[in-house]
């Protein structure tokens, strides 16, 4: 058996449940065995180990957990962006021209981008990442775009429900029933999610309740983008139907608060919703960001993605987001450190990862700063120096 000790860690970050809400330790050390966290403790009563990293004084914390992300997709969208910035709105619609290129792309090729983009997320501190489909939009499509997608996470959503594709733009209701029927059943065997953009544009409550109904009903959880670019149902539909996350909530109603609260309140029967935010959409497209606090103020659970997509969020870094919350949205940087870690494991209802305590997936990231605050404190700068994945350097 193959142990690592990581030692004389200057402030420890274990999300571990206290006073503290992150549950810091100074000069402690974290014992490593099998890819699990075995021992937490003061560095100096540190068991021995066969491998040994020093933290020479630096901070750790848990890998950061990006809930959401878009990975499988050819072609950019650079254009678009330069066009919103010149002025232009965002609708969503520049979907379709991602979809078109996705379809054309070799699997070679959208399996080099989803490698590209993780390789890049981990370095970042990214230990877990769920990984959508949504740019096929054709049984097959979506079949390999999951397929793919499964290869580098376990945390696989089926997005068929992105927007309806051109070739179904004058019914959408067979584009439904084709999502509900064989696409939901070619999907379904990589899938480990369901998910639908629930939007003005895109699909309405209707239709999102049957598609994620059929996908509840096919085994997979529920968790949908809702709320984006408007007020609507989508928060109240996916607290009706248990899901572990409502992702986007820039325009919330108070009812849509008090219920996401209540998900929290009464989180022993397992059904938290929990609100993810994602700052690099409105920062990439300009818009308005969430009101994190007064989520927070109401007891909602928060956490913290990406996003990762060509269109409206192209960044793949945790610590980026982390900056936003603190300087856009004004959240604390212990907010926003837990968020993107714990977090995000509640939005994947995960309890090994977004944490450091005995018996979690040893996933962790030694900085290159003596405290977490610096994430938000020294933003654009690359602070991570190393990251532990499953107890191993990748
Ligand atoms: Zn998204």
């Amino acid at each position: 058996m193959s142990s690592l000790l990581v030692d004389n860690i200057g402030e420890l970050v274990t999300n571990a449940a206290g006073e503290d809400p992150l549950g810091i330790r100074r000069d402690a050390a974290v014992l490593v065995e099998e890819g699990r966290v075995a021992w937490v403790g003061p560095s100096r009563y540190a068991p021995a180990a066969d491998r040994r990293v020093d933290a020479g004084g630096a901070a750790v914390l848990p890998g950061f957990v990006d809930s959401h992300a878009h990975l499988v997709f050819a072609g950019d969208r650079a254009a678009e962006f330069a066009a919103r910035m010149a002025g232009e709105p965002y609708t969503g619609g520049g979907i379709r021209t991602t979809v078109g290129a996705t379809r054309a792309a070799t699997d070679a090729e959208l399996r080099a981008t989803v490698r590209r983009l993780h390789g890049e997320a981990l370095r970042q501190g990214t230990t877990t990442i769920e990984i959508k489909s949504g740019y096929g939009l054709t049984v097959a499509d979506e079949a390999r775009s999951l397929r793919i997608a499964a290869e580098t996470s376990t945390e696989t959503t089926f997005l068929g429900a992105h927007v309806v594709p051109a070739e179904y733009a004058d019914r959408p209701d067979d584009y439904v029933g084709l999502v509900c029927g064989p696409m939901l059943a070619a999907a379904a065997p990589h899938a480990k999610w369901i998910d639908v953009f629930c939007e003005r544009g895109a699909f309405d409550v209707d239709h999102a309740r049957a598609i994620l109904a059929c996908g509840q009903a096919a085994g997979l959880g529920v968790r949908l983008h809702a709320n984006q670019l408007g007020p609507g149902p989508g928060v109240q539909l996916g607290v009706e139907l248990g899901a572990a996350s409502v992702d986007h909530c820039t325009h919330l109603s108070d009812a849509d608060v008090a219920a996401l609260a209540d998900t929290a309140q009464r989180d022993g029967s397992g059904t938290r919703t929990v609100a993810t935010l994602l700052p690099g959409a409105e920062f990439s497209t300009r818009s308005p960001y969430p009101d994190a606090r007064r989520l927070l103020d109401a007891g909602v659970t928060v956490a913290l993605a990406t996003d990762c997509n060509p269109g409206s969020s192209y960044t793949s870094s945790m610590p980026f987001c982390v900056a936003l919350a603190v300087r856009e949205m004004r959240m604390t940087p212990a907010e926003a450190v837990w968020a993107a870690t714990a977090g995000g494991a509640r939005a994947l209802r995960r309890d090994d990862i977004g944490v450091l305590t005995p018996g979690a997936r040893a996933d962790l990231v030694v900085l290159d700063a003596p405290s977490y605050l610096h994430l938000a404190y020294r933003p654009g700068v690359p602070l991570i120096r190393q990251v532990i994945r499953n107890g191993v350097t990748p």
